[in-house]
């Protein structure tokens, strides 16, 4: 049958290079992807198609290829090749192996996001074969994987936008995120990320009164002070607005008709999603970051080297969250009705404040998405909602006014709650299902935009 020999073909191709991309060992720190850019430049060039690989220096090169079409809508396939550090003595397998075994891929990438990155490149390598044979594309199918997104502090997207924007110009966007799949008793819910989080780091300084360590002044000591700041931030409820409730997500993936609607209630909210986590913690690790800001305190520092003197300050640095159209100001005076009935003289510094960004949850890009992914999974169903993360779509967004960008992966074997799991942990694998999925999910999405 002739579907059957191209779908061999089609998975063989997409193992293969998925596997060869998690041998090139992008670990960021320190973010060098040039051997995984050589890997996409390859297999390109094996395929009749002409990368281009441009980047701030070597290490950081990005690999940009383009099937070339008409004036019609264009259809731009982003990834980026870095991945987190991976520590081999916790792994079952090691994690830059690219082992394929038991219908997995094995290895740091595998779900963040060198699948991805490899069934857009197989989806871009089909379209110019189809190009080959006649079919010119009505608009521009465009490939980009691109250096250091997971630090970001050398960010190939934003270099990229920022020197060469023509490269990544394109009418819709299709990145990472959107890997939610909830399977609620009846069919399949995947989740379109339409926008995403910004985030805020924020330093709080306490201070109090040095001393020896003999004559524990216990309500000057900074360490104290700060500690009571950091379980105040934990225990906060942040402000719930009526307008931002994510109800058509709550709807859909919870089961229980009385969570559902005290998850709705301003008031109820937090209590309400600390219930759910007990029963359905996938559900609620959804819908716990879309209800406002959040706050996780993650660097700590006070005392210097002597065990017997009490500090005089003390700091933590909070990671902080806030939804689409929530504003520094916002942050601010969340931490400050936190923090209000304390006793420690504490004030805040805003060391960087990157707002987060969404795009219109109604277009044709989204009904593209469903009619593609409902080809695949006849049952599924979309909902639009916004990433708790932070991905490059904030700056395609930034430098592109008006650029549709979704994050969108599907998957079909495992659920939204086990890939969560895995991102950026030990045994880090992909289902072959899920990674053939993706491929033809890519390859007909840009079909149906593009021929
Ligand atoms: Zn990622």
């Amino acid at each position: 049958m002739t579907a059957g020999v191209e779908d061999a073909g089609l998975q063989d191709e997409v193992v293969r290079l998925l596997s060869r991309l998690i041998r090139a060992d992008t670990s960021n720190p320190p973010g060098d992807s040039a051997a995984a850019a050589h890997v996409l430049e390859r297999y390109f060039l094996d395929n009749g198609v002409e990368p281009e690989l441009v980047g701030e220096s070597h290490e950081l090169s990005n690999c940009i290829a383009r099937v070339a079409g008409g004036d019609g809508p264009s259809l731009l396939l982003l990834g980026h090749l870095d991945v987190v550090p991976a520590d081999e003595k916790e792994w079952m397998h090691p994690p830059f192996s690219g082992l394929v075994k038991d219908g997995y891929v094995w290895g740091r990438g595998a779900l963040d996001m060198k699948n991805q990155v490899a069934a857009q490149a197989v989806a871009l390598v089909r379209a110019a074969r189809r190009r080959r044979a006649g079919e010119t594309p009505r608009g521009d199918l465009i490939f980009a994987a691109t250096a250091d997104e997971e630090t970001g502090e050398r960010c190939g997207a934003k270099w990229l936008l920022d020197t060469k924007p023509d490269l990544l110009r394109a009418d819709f966007v299709l990145n990472e995120g959107g890997m939610d799949m909830f399977a609620p008793g009846d069919g399949h819910v995947y989740t379109i990320h339409a926008g995403e989080k910004g985030y805020a780091a924020c330093r709080i300084t306490v201070s109090g009164r040095s001393g020896h360590g003999s004559v524990p002044l216990h309500q000057d000591n900074a360490v104290l002070g700060l500690a009571r700041v950091i379980s105040a931030l934990e225990r906060y409820e942040p402000t719930v607005s009526t307008d931002r409730l994510p109800v058509a997500v709550i709807d859909r993936i919870v089961a229980d008709p009385r969570s559902r609607r005290s998850l709705k209630e301003p008031a109820t909210a937090y209590a309400a999603v600390r219930e759910l986590a007990a029963v359905d913690p996938g559900a609620a690790a959804v819908i716990e970051p879309l209800l406002g800001v959040t706050f996780s305190s993650t660097i700590v520092r006070a005392g210097g080297e002597a065990v017997n003197v009490i500090p005089s300050r003390a700091t933590v640095t909070v990671d902080c969250r806030m939804l689409p159209g929530q504003t520094a100001e916002d942050i601010r005076r969340e931490i400050s009705r936190a923090l209000e009935d304390l006793p420690d003289p504490w004030e805040m510094e805003m060391l960087n404040f990157m707002p987060g960004s969404e795009s219109p949850p109604d277009t044709p890009f989204r009904d593209a998405i469903a009619a593609t992914i409902q080809g695949l999974v006849p049952d599924a169903e979309v909902l639009c909602a916004h990433f708790s993360g932070f991905t490059d779509s904030a700056h395609i967004r930034a430098a592109f006014p008006g650029t549709v960008a979704y994050g969108f992966c599907p998957f079909i074997v495992e659920s939204g709650a086990t890939v969560r799991r895995r991102l950026h942990g030990v045994n880090e694998r992909i289902a072959i299902a899920d990674l053939v999925l993706q491929t033809r999910f890519c390859e007909r999405l840009a079909a149906r935009l593009l021929a």
